[in-house]
């Protein structure tokens, strides 16, 4: 007889879902992390009153009503809708996502049809190049960005942050990451499609908090450093760690990126008057400052406070020791996660959940969604 019906490696937004629910199905659940806190990186701390985004900006949205049902039963979530601004390399600040207040700001274009004449005629011409040289679908993101929204908007606005962010020039990565972004004809600056959208009231750790309520817990716990042990403590395994560590780099290292954050005190109640301002320009060294009260605070609360915090993200490629945030989904790895994942599929007794043991570039609300999936399916 096992201590334990299953083990869980990792506490974050995945251990968190599996846990949740594997408990609430009478399994008896150990939950560790080698972290000193739960909520993996969608940790909150508070300081000074403010809820501080400690692995950078979070922000939950889904259209699946189910996921939001099921995030707000255990915390209430307020109505933050994120509408980011860029700041570009002419120096000018920019609405985003690409919409009809980026095309005024960008070509003084006041009509959608305005608008949408001057990205055809873009779109038009990289359209054209490509079928020079036989192409018919985007092969990357460059070409992607080219032919959805055109050159001026791509050089402004797409092209340094995203060769920023990802360490990698935009001809070498996929054309799926840009198409996360939407482009709209009409004066919307919500930065997502979704119908929910919000923050999780006092922050994030609470969330999961709540999700974990009756668990037992074990933080500072390396699984890596005990394995053996704790293998034998639980019939079955969560694994929610890099897939690549779990096999002992068998077959090689899978590429991450990771982000570091310079996270200031200032004494100002408003530093840039917006969560998010990202630096789309090639010089500014960070991709983006996050205003971490702005999250929680609108309007005249914002002044309640006479302090802000900010955080400067800085974005680098990952090696042994980082935490790894975000997986690098290019030909190159996406073939060598498929090594891996085939071992993963054999496995009896363990489960691979979440964005680093399945190797995707998954937002919150698909974590919870594959996770509920994957549970749902073993008990
Ligand atoms: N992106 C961009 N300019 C921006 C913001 C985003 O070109 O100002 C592109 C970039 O390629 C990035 C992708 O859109 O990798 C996805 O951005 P998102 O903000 O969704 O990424 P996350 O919040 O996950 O870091």
């Amino acid at each position: 007889m096992k201590k334990y019906d299953f083990l869980i490696v990792g506490a974050g937004l995945a251990g968190a879902t599996a846990a949740h629910e594997l408990t609430k199905k009478g399994n008896k659940c150990l939950v560790i992390d080698r972290r000193a806190h739960t909520a993996g990186n969608i940790y909150t701390e508070n300081v000074d009153g403010i809820n501080v985004h400690r692995y950078g900006a979070h922000i939950f949205h889904t259209s699946d009503k189910k996921i939001w049902d099921y995030v707000n039963s255990f915390v209430d979530f307020n109505r933050y809708t994120n509408c980011p601004v860029a700041k570009a390399p002419d120096g000018k600040l920019y609405n985003l996502p690409f919409n009809m207040n980026t095309f005024y700001q960008m070509w003084g274009v006041k009509t959608p049809d305005e608008a949408q004449a001057r990205i055809d005629e873009q779109r038009q011409q990289a359209i054209s190049r490509m079928q020079a040289d036989g192409v018919t679908e985007p092969r990357n993101l460059e070409e992607q960005a080219l032919t959805l929204i055109g050159h001026d908007i791509y050089e402004k606005l797409i092209k340094y942050y995203t060769e920023k962010q990802w360490g990698r020039k935009c001809t070498e990565l996929p054309a799926f990451i840009i198409r996360r972004l939407p482009v709209r004809l009409t004066f919307d600056n919500n930065y997502f499609n979704d119908s929910y959208q919000g923050i999780p009231i006092g922050g994030y750790t609470r969330l999961i908090e709540k999700m974990l309520s009756g668990v037992e817990v074990r933080l500072n716990t390396d699984y890596f450093e005990n394995r053996q042990e704790l293998d034998g403590l639980a019939n079955k395994i969560i694994y929610t760690g890099e897939i690549d560590r779990f096999y002992d780099y068998q077959f090689g290292t899978l590429q991450y990126r990771t982000v570091s954050f310079d996270t200031e005190i200032i004494d100002s109640s408003n530093y840039q008057g917006n969560a998010v301002v990202n630096y789309t320009d090639a010089t500014t060294p960070f991709t983006r400052i996050i205003e971490h009260k702005h999250f929680e605070a609108f309007g005249n609360e914002v002044y309640a406070n006479p302090k802000t915090i900010i955080s400067r993200e800085y974005s680098k490629e990952w090696k042994p020791g980082d935490e790894p945030y975000y997986p690098v989904n290019d030909d190159k790895n996406s073939n060598l996660y498929a090594k891996y994942k085939a071992l993963a599929d054999s496995e009896k007794k363990v489960i691979f959940c979440g964005r680093l043991a399945e190797y995707k570039y998954y937002d919150m609300h698909q974590v919870i969604a594959a996770t509920l999936e994957k549970i749902a399916a073993l008990v």
